[in-house]
C-alpha cells in the first residue's frame, strides 16, 4: 500500500466532518463513503458517532449492509466511534427491538450505558498502545462494552475512582484491525487513536 492510505468515512449520519479532519491530519487521504463503489475503494473505514439506529437503517436504503459486512468478514479495517463502536459489535444491549448490528468485532455492546447522572461527560482515560499519557475522552450517550470474546484486546477502562456501575467499564478495544471506543477523539483535538488507526490500515 503506498504510504497514504484511503480511508473512508462512513457518510450516512453522524460527525462525519470531524472525523475526515481527523484522518486528514493523521497522514491518510480521507473520503466519504455512501455508495457500494466508493467503499470498495478504501484501505479502511470509520464508522462515525451519531445515532445507530438511524445508521442501522441508512446502511440498508443505501445497500451498503452486505457489501459492508462482506468487507468487514474479509478483514477490512475498521474503526467504530460511539453509534459505530455498536454497529461493530456481534450483540448489542438496549437497542430497539429491530436494531441489528454489523458485527465482527466479537462484543457485547450496551447502548446508552452511562445512564442520566453521567450521559455526557469528559475523563483522562490510561489507553494500551498509545505512547503520551492518558487520552482525552468525550463521551455523548456513549456506549460501554459489557463483554469481550476471543481475541480482543481491551485498550481502555474508565478508572476505578469513578463511581459504581461506571467504574472500570470497557471504553476502548482492539480485535486484529478493528478499532472501537465509546467516545469520540475526532472532537477532542488528540489525535492519537486515528493515528493508530492510520497505522493499523498501513500495517493490514
Ligand atoms: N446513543 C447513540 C446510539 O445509540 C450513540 C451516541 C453517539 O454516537 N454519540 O447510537
Amino acid at each position: 500500500m503506498s504510504s497514504t492510505p484511503t480511508i473512508g468515512v462512513l457518510a450516512l449520519q453522524g460527525d462525519v466532518r470531524e472525523h475526515r479532519a481527523a484522518l486528514e491530519a493523521s497522514g491518510a487521504r480521507a473520503v466519504a463513503v455512501r455508495r457500494p463503489e466508493e467503499l470498495a475503494a478504501v484501505d479502511g473505514l470509520v464508522l462515525p458517532g451519531g445515532e445507530s439506529t438511524t445508521i442501522d437503517k441508512l446502511l440498508r436504503i443505501f445497500e451498503l449492509y452486505e457489501p459492508l459486512r462482506a468487507r468487514i468478514a474479509d478483514g477490512l479495517p475498521v474503526y467504530g466511534s460511539c453509534a459505530g463502536m455498536i454497529l461493530l459489535a456481534d450483540r448489542v444491549l438496549g437497542g430497539t427491538s429491530d436494531q441489528q448490528t454489523l458485527g465482527g468485532l466479537h462484543a457485547t455492546v450496551r447502548r446508552n450505558a452511562f445512564g442520566r447522572q453521567v450521559d455526557s461527560f469528559e475523563a483522562d482515560l490510561p489507553f494500551a498502545q498509545l505512547d503520551g499519557g492518558p487520552v482525552h475522552a468525550v463521551f455523548i450517550r456513549a456506549p460501554w462494552i459489557e463483554d469481550v470474546g476471543d481475541g480482543v484486546d481491551v485498550l481502555s477502562r474508565i478508572p476505578d475512582d469513578y463511581p459504581e456501575p461506571v467504574a472500570g467499564k470497557i471504553v476502548a478495544v482492539r480485535q486484529g484491525s478493528l478499532l472501537a471506543t465509546s467516545f469520540h477523539p475526532e472532537i477532542s483535538g488528540d489525535r492519537r487513536v486515528h493515528e493508530h488507526f492510520v497505522q493499523i490500515v498501513k500495517e493490514s
